[in-house]
């Protein structure tokens, strides 16, 4: 075993949940979904979040990412205490440290590709937005694509977008819900792969909702979700020596 480096001793905690519980729905259909949720992620790491559905992995991503607030708990997201901020604080944050993409893409049907990934860029007060999301969206292959609109790309196409507008804002840490759930196997494959190589090159954390066994187990590391609880966090590189 490698003796304790002063890297290891002071690796960078990018997400840090302590204790989370979190009901949602009023009266007869509220619901608790997140239960005595505890779970530390480091800077860089990529985690695959798995779990039957209804098990709690979107909800606990919301939290993640500053989106849904939890009843109590610590929820520490790139070195913030997020659960102090108010809704503009919060919308801040996201700005700042987070990219997010969706099963559903959820591009603005009224804007262009270039557009689209503009926009984020834009809000952060960038002087060089369509710059930058013009190279971005070249940087997922869709450099022929800039003035097309959502309607007119494939699915692919469209979560290519997406991808490029998480990524666009340099997030520290990018969360993806079943990303590739609305496509075939073979394009939700280079979506991946496309996701995996862009986290190794700018070292951001991944946190990827996934049904997909073999996609889980392409992260450092596989987190399962039953009920709103932790039962399985396993790393599965070193599982196979
Ligand atoms: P998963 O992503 O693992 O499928 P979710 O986090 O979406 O699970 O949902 C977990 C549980 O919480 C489910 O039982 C779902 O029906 C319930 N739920 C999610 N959102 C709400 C809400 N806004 N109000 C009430 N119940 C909700
Ligand atoms: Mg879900």
């Amino acid at each position: 075993m490698d003796a304790l480096t002063p890297s290891s001793l002071t690796t960078r905690r990018s997400i840090s949940l302590q204790h989370v519980d979190l009901s949602l729905g009023r009266g007869a259909s509220r619901v608790h979904i997140l239960k005595d949720l505890t779970l530390s992620i480091a800077a860089g790491e990529s985690v695959g979040l798995v779990g039957p559905s209804g098990s709690g992995k979107s909800t606990l991503l919301m939290v993640m990412a500053g989106l849904e607030r939890p009843d109590s708990g610590a929820v520490m997201v790139a070195g913030e205490d997020i659960t102090r901020f108010d809704e503009d604080g919060l919308a801040r944050f996201r700005g700042r440290h987070v990219g997010i993409v969706f099963q559903s893409f959820h591009l603005i049907p009224t804007m262009t590709a270039l557009e689209n990934v503009a926009v984020p860029l834009e809000l952060a007060g960038d002087g060089e937005a369509f710059d930058k999301a013009a190279a971005e969206l070249e940087a997922v292959g869709l450099g022929s694509r800039l003035n097309h609109y959502p309607a007119q790309m494939s699915g692919g196409e469209q979560q290519r977008t997406a991808l490029a507008r998480a990524l666009s804002v340099r997030p520290e840490i990018l969360f993806a819900d079943e990303p590739t759930g609305n496509l075939d196997e073979g394009i939700g494959r280079h979506i991946i792969d496309l996701m995996f190589a862009k986290q190794a090159e700018r070292g951001t954390t991944l946190v990827l909702v996934t049904h997909d066994r073999g996609l889980a187990e392409r992260c450092d590391r596989v987190v399962r979700l039953r009920s709103g609880t932790i039962v399985e966090d396993v790393r599965p590189a070193e599982r196979v020596g």
